[in-house]
């Protein structure tokens, strides 16, 4: 062992007395000595109830401490946290629990009836016993020895593609993550930020709430995205950097409140998960604020690219170049390196990768290739070094024989003024292959007509390029983490 894993140990020495974490509802504030105390009792009642090296444990809750008071417990024990996305369908969270088989199963009150009529091992009410527990817990100080490649955590991508998959995340996995992020994004000590994505997910997990407690910084815990609740957090608060996906810009930045707000705290704004569209950007650019888009995904960190806030409005869409401790690469079909401006598929590679799927050798070799982790998606980079996402490789339309990447469209249709959201797919047709079809969401109280975004289209794009259907609906459908569900979409026109 290179490093001690139980570095929240060494942080509760350093720092006792600085705010670690801060409950975003009733700014209850837990310093590290705190976090620390909670974690070490909390891992001996797990000792106490059986709870061995290499046995899973899995919570089930909105927003929480919770999430880091169990993940730090199993830390110490070397057992595995799972944080399941309650947002799923209840088959779909049986699948997971069937799955990773945990020992002990936390959960949120309100998911009471979903477990109770199936589980009958070990429970615990968060809401009813947690608390009690780290009270009344005697402490135990032996705990066994946990190696960097022993794994921490299993998280369940969101399935935008397909059933749930596992990724092993392991100590090592975690920390290097967080020192890249620390290191390329300059965080530091006096960083505060406020969490909204879903602490299930590596968005809300690991990129900016690990690396911050790494370094000591303050990480707001909040489960309940209303814009003036935001607003008031990161003023009251001091945020210093904030990440949420597209879809939360995209409400935040339509508000008025937005528009009277300054965030004078604020150093960076950061978007993620999922393609942002260029309002978003200008929205930002206006008001003088520091908006950037970052990378990533649960296999990967998520944090892979830095982009220095002085070059986004004139490489508007990158995402930056690699971050310090990471490769990426962009290939060809065979494997080959392609390029300035040739679109490829992403592989990266680092100590932060996952270690494999749970249960799955046979998508972890196909994804997992010599050290690389084939990422499934397509980009590009230009003379400078900066690099662009095109699009998931599953979502590139042929039609005609010719490609077309959705989200060159969607970018194109999202700047129309009468356009609120747009969402591109491709459809099967006999005659076609695919084509290229369109949703919209028309902005608020106009009405727009299909001539009138084709023409606008003709005016951008290359024929082949201008959707040959166009859908105007009410609201896109999202996934739990409010990426657009295109598989949804799909099943919308078949
Ligand atoms: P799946 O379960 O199908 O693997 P997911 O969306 O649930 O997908 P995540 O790990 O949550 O998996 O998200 C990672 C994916 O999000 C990336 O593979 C990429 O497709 C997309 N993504 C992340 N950041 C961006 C970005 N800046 N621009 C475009 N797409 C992005």
């Amino acid at each position: 062992m290179s490093w001690d894993t139980d570095w929240l140990k060494k942080r509760a020495r350093i720092t006792p007395d600085r705010v670690a974490v801060v409950d975003g509802e009733t700014r209850e504030r837990w310093t590290y000595h705190n976090l620390h105390d909670r974690a070490e009792r909390l891992a001996s009642y797990l000792l106490e109830i059986g709870v061995t090296k290499g046995e899973r444990v899995a919570l089930i809750s909105p927003n929480n401490i919770w999430y880091f008071d169990l993940m730090f417990a199993c830390t110490k024990l070397g057992a595995i946290f799972v944080p399941i996305n309650w947002r799923l369908s209840k088959n779909e969270i049986y699948y997971i629990l069937e799955d990773c088989q945990p020992k002990l199963i936390a959960y949120h009150d309100k998911f009471k009836p979903l477990l109770s009529s199936r589980y009958r091992g070990s429970l615990l009410n968060i809401n009813q016993q947690h608390e009690i527990l780290l009270k009344k817990t005697s402490l135990q100080h032996y705990f066994v020895d946990v190696d960097e490649t022993d794994p921490l955590a299993i998280i369940y991508t969101g399935g935008t593609t397909g059933k749930p998959k596992g990724a092993v995340l392991t100590h090592q996995s975690i920390f290097h993550n967080a020192i890249n992020t620390i290191t390329s994004w300059n965080l530091t000590g006096d960083d505060t930020t406020v969490t909204y994505l879903p602490m299930f997910h590596t968005g809300g997990l690991n990129a900016l709430s690990i690396p911050l407690l790494h370094i000591g910084g303050k990480v707001v815990i909040d489960d309940k995205f209303e814009v003036q609740r935001i607003i008031k957090v990161i003023n009251e608060e001091r945020c210093t950097i904030l990440l949420l996906v597209p879809t939360m810009y995209h409400v935040l930045t339509e508000t008025e409140l937005f528009q009277k707000t300054s965030f004078p705290s604020m150093h960076t704004f950061l978007s993620g998960g999922a393609p942002c569209s260029y309002r978003i950007y200008d929205a930002f650019a206006k008001k003088g604020l520091a908006f950037k888009e970052g990378y990533g995904l649960t296999e990967a960190g998520p944090n892979n690219f830095y982009i220095n806030p002085n070059d986004v409005m004139k490489k508007r869409g990158s995402v930056g170049k690699p971050m310090l401790y990471n490769n990426v690469k962009i290939i060809d079909h065979n494997g080959d390196e392609v390029r300035c401006s040739e679109v490829g598929e992403i592989v990266i590679s680092g100590h932060h990768l996952f270690a494999y799927y749970w249960n799955n050798p046979t998508v972890t070799a196909e994804t997992k290739k010599n050290g690389w982790l084939y990422t499934g998606d397509l980009g590009r980079f230009d003379e400078d070094g900066y690099f662009y996402i095109v699009g998931r490789k599953k979502d590139m339309i042929i039609t005609g024989g010719e490609n077309v990447f959705p989200l060159e469209v969607e970018h194109i249709i999202a700047e129309h003024e009468m356009v609120a959201e747009v969402a591109v797919v491709g459809i099967s047709d006999e005659k076609w292959g695919e084509v290229v079809t369109a949703f919209i969401v028309p902005k608020e109280g106009v009405s727009l007509m299909k001539e009138e975004i084709e023409l606008y289209c003709k005016a951008y794009l290359g024929s082949y390029k201008v959707p040959k259907i166009i859908r105007f609906v009410s609201h896109l459908p999202k996934t739990a983490v409010g990426k657009i569900d295109k598989k949804q979409l799909v099943e919308m026109v078949l």
